[in-house]
């Protein structure tokens, strides 16, 4: 029996081990999400455990969110609406990068909010929102006297969406930062394809190449943001 018990807790050491490597692989060499930092002009961001959402202005009283978090009572995004003197009310749309539910928990906590997300994700946030609305690459949404613009980065996902809304291009899962600085490609172990995640974060980049100096911040949903559209530029140089 003993010897059993011994057997297990080894056996149990292990896949602890194991499953601590796999954590530290994924997430280890990341750049930390910060609460409350500002990743530009009227972009806050919320860390609601590993993951992140950003709250954007949307004109007085009024904000929008980039994705709803991991946490169902929207615990931590209530705090920061609150110590703006918001309510959940104020959040007046949520845009979803994809279905996965670490990025659409919160959804229903905010009652006024109409919820986005890219077509082919729409079943796979579900239940999560009350109801979806489907959008396509290329779609520009206004949301008070905010401009959302949205593009089609399919590969963590069949529907990841790619955001650029005041200044800031939101990648949700589709893209990281490590702490040295560097954006790095989703991570592959949780995403569909990897090899199509490199080739859409590639044409994006093409595409918004010319517009480059509109993207002050590159925003993560599981790491720390980076400044300009110049980490986005080396990574397509170094893939
Ligand atoms: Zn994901
Ligand atoms: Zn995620």
């Amino acid at each position: 029996m003993k010897r059993i018990l011994k057997w297990l807790g080894g056996i149990a050491l292990v896949l602890l081990i194991a499953a601590g490597s796999l954590w530290f692989y994924a997430f280890g060499s990341n750049k930390p999400i910060v609460d409350g930092q500002a990743v530009a002009p009227g972009v806050q961001t919320v860390k609601d455990g590993f993951v992140s959402v950003f709250v954007v202005d949307a004109g007085p009283g009024k904000v929008a969110l980039v994705d709803a978090g991991n946490d169902r009572s929207g615990k931590a995004i209530l705090a920061t609406l609150s110590a703006r003197g918001l309510t959940p009310s104020s959040v007046a749309a949520i845009f979803l990068t994809h279905g996965h539910p670490d990025h659409t928990a919160a959804c229903k906590v905010f009652p006024d909010a109409q919820v986005y997300a890219l077509a082919q994700d729409v079943a796979m946030v579900g239940d999560a929102a009350k109801s979806t609305h489907p959008l396509k690459d290329g779609d520009v949404t206004t949301v008070g006297d905010l401009r959302v613009e949205t593009f089609a980065v399919p590969g963590h996902t069949d529907g990841s969406a790619a955001y650029l809304a005041r200044g800031v291009l939101f990648f949700g899962d589709s893209a990281g930062a490590s702490k040295d600085g560097v954006m790095m490609k989703a991570v592959g172990l949780f995403s569909k394809s990897s090899a199509q995640n490199v080739a859409s974060l590639k044409s994006l980049e093409g595409r918004l190449a010319p517009r480059a100096s509109e993207v002050q911040a590159l925003a993560f949903a599981h790491t720390g943001p980076l400044v300009g559209f110049r980490p986005f530029a080396a990574f397509v140089t170094s893939h």
